[in-house]
């Protein structure tokens, strides 16, 4: 079968309409070519122009479906940085025989550590706040997992915050309030 070279439809020599809109070798615009879908099909070069601007159009939209996934080791860098500030804050009481206190700062360092080790949820911020009594007040802000349900993180890091701060640093904690403030992806589902 003899392949007929000339344009199946007649050329229609209209200025471009797309930035980068370009004349095919049938003598169509490729934004007609792309538009006028039931004369495109009968001209060869109109259809290969059309199926190329279609494999791209799957492929671009294939590349922004899948959401960007942040490197590994991203997550813990951001939380030192975080966590690098120079104030040592408050200094707290500690339940010795002769006077002896710890700086907010590293009671804070010693919570977070013990959460980020013993928890599926990494430990953001944490606070505390000398209450009267000797005791304190303990308020972490967390990173949560989407593998395990929320309630059941919370506990976790609740019981660990109460047992590194009581047994460990030897205070005094009266309330415990925990925010989650985001959800990240868990260690199951780290590829
Ligand atoms: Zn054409």
């Amino acid at each position: 079968m003899a392949l007929n070279h000339l344009p199946a439809h007649p050329p229609r020599h209209t200025p471009p309409r797309w930035p980068g809109d370009s004349l095919l070798p049938c003598g169509h615009l490729l934004s007609h070519a792309w538009d006028d879908q039931t004369t495109a099909a009968a001209c060869p070069s109109c259809r290969q122009a059309r199926q190329g601007l279609a494999e791209t159009n799957r492929a671009v939209h294939a590349l922004t479906a899948t959401p960007p996934s942040p490197p590994a080791g991203l997550m813990p860098r951001v939380l030192a940085a975080v966590r690098a500030h120079p104030h040592p804050g408050r200094l707290l009481p500690l339940p010795t025989i002769r006077p002896t206190h710890i700086t907010e700062a590293n009671a804070a360092k010693a919570l977070r550590h013990a959460v980020d080790t013993t928890c599926e949820a990494l430990a953001a911020s944490c606070r505390l706040t000398p209450l009267s009594g000797g005791e304190v007040a303990i308020t972490m802000t967390l990173l949560a997992t989407y593998d395990r349900p929320l309630p059941e993180q919370a506990d976790t890091v609740r019981r660990t915050i109460l047992t590194t701060a009581h047994r460990d640093l030897g205070l005094s904690v009266r309330a415990v309030d925990l925010c989650i403030t985001d959800l990240v992806p868990g260690t199951d589902s780290v590829t």
